[in-house]
């Protein structure tokens, strides 16, 4: 059936088809908290003496893909291992820097797994399985055990336990953290478990090599082709199965804070054959961030949501008051968070704090240059705590802030203003993490993840820890166990769909390199950026992504034509592997787009402005819209296929969320 997303009789690309509906067959029926435990024990085993006859590929080396290399390499699989950076150690999850989340209760003040499943589940605004969050919030606490035994210095309290500190949209304390550098620690601790089967011959790694297509044997994953980045050679490499950890999509703005080289390429060659992509349009904007500056800059920066367990956020009360913040008295001053949602305050999830600065700042109250900041204010937490202890929780933030704006945080307040941080959307995966294309599993941010459409803060590194230390390697042992043969040696190197993945990458780069345009890779990327950010960034409209549907096609033809690339293939060559993303973000907004225009609510991170409350909140649509989208790619510009999954909730009853 062909269904058209928006006003009826508009172009094609507008258009999609609807095939059927999608759904995960892996979840055992019965009471939730005892599915996971059920799905393993059901589980076929590979047995120990038969794990090395098989070869998985993990391409990734974050949290999710190192945890997982490491885990099946210590479980006996021969793992190859390919990252696009120099080490391992280099890949974007180092940048986290608030905190983990786990249901250990520490502190004894109501947590529990069921309180961190609910929270995950209402702060995703009911767009998640049930199945999948229950098992996250099981699998915390062994995270966290995991990660002491590894030796990874979390923050401690005078007691010995260790400390957390709360993020957003919750009301108990279980981030667990390593001063702002959680993530490093944390990488830190699964690098050295990779390190370890590197080094005993188990892991064979391949650093400075991107991942460029997937090869599919007779409807199974067997292999990647792959680039190396020095010296421009293409390799096909083969396995039983293929692990995709390579990240989320968020770059696609152009402007995000993720690590400049995080890119979409593995997952969206890997749709475009035959893994389904699942609610692409579901991004996270970050309410603190510092704010952009001018046109030029490449990058924004995170300001940690831990930041808001002790600063609070205001603006002016008044429109057009432009007075240095140490001149408006409290009186004149508008704490919005905590007045909207006293319950809550400054911790209200991302969605809603980043839609409520642009609020206040689309209504003239907006500080800093362009009026488009809100201020984050440490002066009562100094007062209260001192400056040392502040230091001691938020130092090294407090230091990058000042050294990127030239403002010391202790004596004047942070500015900050929401920008693009993580992407729940991604490749669609059934329980056991598996995509529609068998042997192709996709874990950590690059699936579509527990996160329903907005993730809670501090949730992404647990998400990444729980499939790759926990899920996968219970879950590909069964699929290897089902699956056997035919072995990776019985793969003849010219098989027909080896050799068709090879000419599809060289044809692409070749395409780049040859065409004599006078436009900069970087220069399409800004411009798409641009127009996500206006129609499909924090505020959504028919009309705006109608405009951007017209033109995204236009842009890509565009590309095609006009960009140009120096250099050759045969070496080092970064505009041509700039070139190369940007033709891939180039179809992804594309899709974006369509799946922003289809879903006619408002849900977490997804504010369609023709679907909000009388107060200007999110209005979702559970009668029309409460499935997961999974996207089919069919060809080049052609209508992709719709298939929905879903989405049933037998133990938290969706209701309209609210943090008043
Ligand atoms: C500034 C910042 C702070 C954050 N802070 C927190 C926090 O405090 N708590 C939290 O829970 N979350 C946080 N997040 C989110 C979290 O960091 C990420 O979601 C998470 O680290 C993603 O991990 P990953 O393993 O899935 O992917 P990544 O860490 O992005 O790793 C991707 C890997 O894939 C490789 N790769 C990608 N494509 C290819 C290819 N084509 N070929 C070969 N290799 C490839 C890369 O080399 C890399 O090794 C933060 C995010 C940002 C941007």
């Amino acid at each position: 059936m062909t269904e058209t997303a928006g006003e009826p009789g508009r172009p094609p690309y507008h258009r999609f088809r609807t095939g059927e509906p999608v759904s995960d067959t892996r979840a055992p029926d019965g009471p939730v908290a005892e599915r996971w435990n059920r799905r393993r024990f059901e589980a076929a085993l590979v047995n120990p003496a038969n794990r090395r006859g098989h070869t998985v590929i993990v391409v990734g080396t974050g949290l999710a893909g190192a945890s997982a290399g490491a885990t099946l390499a210590e479980q006996g699989y021969r793992v190859l291992q390919f990252c696009y950076s120099d080490s391992p150690r280099r890949a974007h999850s180092i940048a986290a820097q608030g905190g983990i989340n786990a249901a250990k209760n520490y502190r004894n003040d109501g947590d529990s797994v069921r309180r961190l499943f609910y929270d995950t589940v209402k702060g995703g605004d009911f767009r998640a399985r049930e199945s999948n969050v229950h098992r996250l919030a099981e699998i915390s606490v062994q995270i966290i055990d995991q990660c002491v035994a590894q030796g990874v210095p979390f923050a401690r309290e005078y007691g010995g336990l260790l400390d957390t500190r709360s993020f957003g949209g919750v009301q108990v304390s279980r981030t667990f953290y390593a001063r702002g550098q959680t993530g490093q620690q944390l990488l830190l601790g699964a690098y050295q478990a990779l390190s370890r089967q590197i080094a005993a011959g188990q892991v064979e790694m391949h650093p400075r090599t991107e991942m460029l297509d997937l090869v599919v044997i007779d409807g199974r994953a067997r292999g990647i082709v792959a680039r190396n980045l020095l010296t421009g050679r293409i390799d096909t490499h083969l396995a039983d199965a293929v692990v995709l950890a390579t990240g989320g999509y968020g770059n696609v703005f152009f402007l995000s804070t993720n690590a400049k080289n995080s890119n979409a390429t593995a997952i969206w060659r890997a749709h475009r054959r035959g893994a389904y992509f699942a609610n692409p349009c579901f991004t996270q904007i970050h309410p603190t961030c510092i704010p952009r500056s001018g046109d030029h800059q490449s990058k924004l920066t995170l300001m940690s949501e831990s930041l808001r367990n002790d600063g609070r956020i205001w603006v002016p009360a008044r429109a057009g008051d432009t007075r240095p913040p140490a001149g408006i008295p409290e009186a004149e001053r508008d704490y919005y968070l905590e007045r909207m949602y006293p319950s809550f305050g400054n911790l209200v999830p991302r969605d809603i704090a980043s839609r409520a600065a642009k609020n206040v700042c689309d209504e003239g109250r907006g500080v800093g240059p362009g009026g488009q900041g809100v201020y984050l204010d440490f002066a009562d937490a100094i007062a209260r705590l001192g400056r040392d202890a502040v230091r001691a929780r938020y130092g090294n933030l407090f230091e990058m802030y000042e050294r990127i704006t030239a403002e010391d945080p202790y004596r004047v307040p942070m500015r900050i203003y929401p920008a693009i941080h993580y992407t729940m959307g991604g490749l669609w995966v059934d329980y056991d993490l598996m995509t529609t294309v068998p042997g192709l599993f996709a874990i950590g941010e690059a699936n579509f993840s527990d996160h329903g459409a907005n993730r809670l803060g501090a949730s992404a590194l647990m998400q990444g820890l729980a499939d790759g230390y926990f899920i996968l390697p219970a879950t590909l042992g069964d699929y290897l166990a089902r699956h056997p043969g035919p072995p990776v040696s019985g793969i003849p190197e010219n098989h027909p769909a080896i050799e068709e993945a090879v000419f599809a990458v060289t044809d692409r780069l070749y395409a780049l390199l040859s065409a004599s345009g006078d436009r900069t890779p970087d220069s399409f990327h800004r411009e798409l950026g641009q127009l996500l950010w206006d129609e499909c960034g924090m505020a959504r409209s028919e009309a705006g992504l109608r405009k951007a549907l017209e033109r995204i096609p236009e842009l890509r033809a565009e590309f095609w034509d006009r960009v140009r690339v120096p250099g050759e293939g045969s070496a080092l060559n970064q505009s041509l592997e700039k070139a190369n993303r940007v033709s891939d973000y180039l179809e992804l907004a594309e899709l974006m787009c369509l799946d922003a225009l289809h879903r006619t609510e408002s849900c977490g991170g997804h504010f369609r402005t023709e679907s909000q409350t009388e107060d200007g909140e999110a209005r979702r649509d559970d009668e029309a819209f409460a499935y997961a989208a999974a996207w089919e790619f069919t060809s080049p510009g052609a209508p992709p296929v719709l298939h929905r999954e879903a989405l049933a909730f037998s133990d938290v009853h969706p209701t309209q969320r609210s943090y008043a």
